[in-house]
């Protein structure tokens, strides 16, 4: 028998109260149902599902024996899909404003935790934070993969490096802005065991950006090279062609964002193919702003309503909006928009490994990413892999996540409706596992459970 977590010092100590699960309770068959297993395999009817402790035993047809012990759940007429993973966060809670700059004190640690629960409602059981306050990060990973954090698996960078005075530079980055020298700021970092190094390599100049100073070519290339060394994998910040051909020939790992700013250049195409990076999507970033503004109506489907209070709500709809606006974002996110959906679908096509990632910290927008892949002409089967496996590859954790197969950990999700047939079916949940444990998603710290 495989091997489990006991679950039973699972709280929430931050809101006092205690959540806990029988200590024995760890077989469990969801039989009857169509599953979609994440591998981009054609939907299989009248599946049967085992779990033993936190991971899947056997997946087969309706002649898998169940175990007696099993607590069996019956999936007639549901779907079942690997639970989705977002790959490109930033959980919120960590920095402080006080009006002449950031002061970083992580002290609104329920807003994170709200964050992460937003995800896990929404069915998303693992994240990768892109760049955020270190100490407060690091902090909510190790007390989720210890078992007293009830949170989607997290995954980060802690700390981006970036040039003095580019983009993303501020209190929580860790500026370089010479090599050797800025070796010993990488090194900190990476004594803190990031799963992915995440790198910013942003001139802008374009659109709603003011022009920011990058990294010269010779630091980019340094740190990239020392962080394949180090056994280190990265992610690279790029908006543009230029800056993301310098980072693939120094052997960057993935990419944080796709080009946004145009299109591809024909040329570019077999060098990122060849190159074997993984892309991150990153659509609801610019979608979500376009949104607010032109189609705010989107705000009042179930999951918003579930993770956004009313107040909220409202600022989007009546503030928001024509903020965006009077700053020249919704022009320019239409075009980024635009372009990022061609790019991500022409590299789709080309075979290169697209993953989930939103860039925004709210489970419903993961959501939206898989509609928007669907709006770009990529079909709902392999969207579904984009958001599972995909994303699983890009942490470089196929071995233990992205998949319903024998092995892996329990992370699922069931759903009443069939995703294939209509992608936002992905938004009908009837219930989320997370390493073989079903979520609780009524005590969850979210403003539906609030009221
Ligand atoms: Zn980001």
């Amino acid at each position: 028998m495989l091997k489990h977590l006991s679950r039973t010092t699972l709280s929430l100590v931050a809101f006092g109260f205690f959540l806990s699960t029988p200590l024995n309770a760890q077989t469990l068959a969801i039989r009857n149902v169509t599953l979609i297993d994440g591998t981009g395999a054609a939907p299989q009817t009248r599946a049967t599902v085992i779990v033993e402790g936190n991971r899947i035993n056997a997946v087969g047809g309706p002649s898998v024996s169940i175990p007696d012990d099993a607590e069996t759940i019956d999936g007639s007429g549901k779907f079942l899909i690997p639970g989705l993973m977002d790959v490109h966060v930033h959980v919120p809670g960590s920095i402080v404003r006080n009006g002449k700059g950031d002061v970083v004190r992580p002290e609104s640690r329920s807003k994170g935790i709200g964050a992460l629960h937003s995800f896990l409602y929404s069915g998303i059981t693992t994240v990768y934070d892109a760049s955020n306050n270190a100490d407060y990060i690091f902090q909510l990973r190790a007390e989720e993969r210890s078992g007293d954090l009830l949170s989607p698996r997290i995954f980060t960078t802690g700390s981006a490096i970036t040039f003095p005075g580019s983009w993303g530079a501020g209190p929580n980055s860790t500026l370089v802005d010479s090599w050797p020298d800025g070796k010993n700021g990488v090194d900190v970092n990476f004594a803190r065991d990031p799963d992915i190094q995440k790198i910013t390599y942003e001139n802008f100049g374009t659109g709603a950006n003011a022009w920011v100073p990058s990294f010269p070519d010779d630091i980019i290339t340094n740190i990239i090279l020392y962080a394949k060394e180090k056994g280190v994998r990265t992610t690279i910040h790029i908006s543009d062609e230029a800056h993301a051909r310098i980072a693939i020939a120094a052997g960057v790992d993935t990419l944080a964002h796709p080009v946004v700013v145009g299109r591809m250049s024909k040329d570019f195409m077999p060098i990122i193919i060849d190159s074997g990076v993984i892309v991150t999507s990153t659509l609801a970033v610019f979608d979500n702003i376009v949104r607010i503004v032109d189609a705010p109506e989107f705000l009042n489907d179930s999951l918003f309503r579930a993770v956004y209070t009313e107040e909220q709500i409202e600022e989007m709809k009546t503030t928001a909006g024509p903020r965006y606006t009077s700053i020249g974002w919704d022009s320019w996110f239409k075009t980024t928009l635009k372009y990022s959906m061609e790019n991500v679908k022409r590299l789709h096509d080309a075979g290169v490994t697209i993953a989930l990632g939103t860039d925004r910290t709210i489970g419903p927008l993961t959501h939206r990413e898989l509609e928007l892949y669907v709006e770009a002409g990529i079909s709902p089967l392999e969207a579904i892999t984009i958001g599972t496996l995909n994303a699983a590859k890009y942490l470089d954790r196929e071995d233990d996540l992205g998949t319903i197969e024998p092995g892996k950990l329990a992370d699922m999700v069931l759903l009443d409706a069939d995703p294939i047939k209509d992608i936002s079916n992905t938004q009908l949940i009837s219930a989320v596992f997370k390493g073989g444990e079903e979520i609780d998603r009524d005590a969850l710290h979210i403003p539906r459970n609030q009221k």
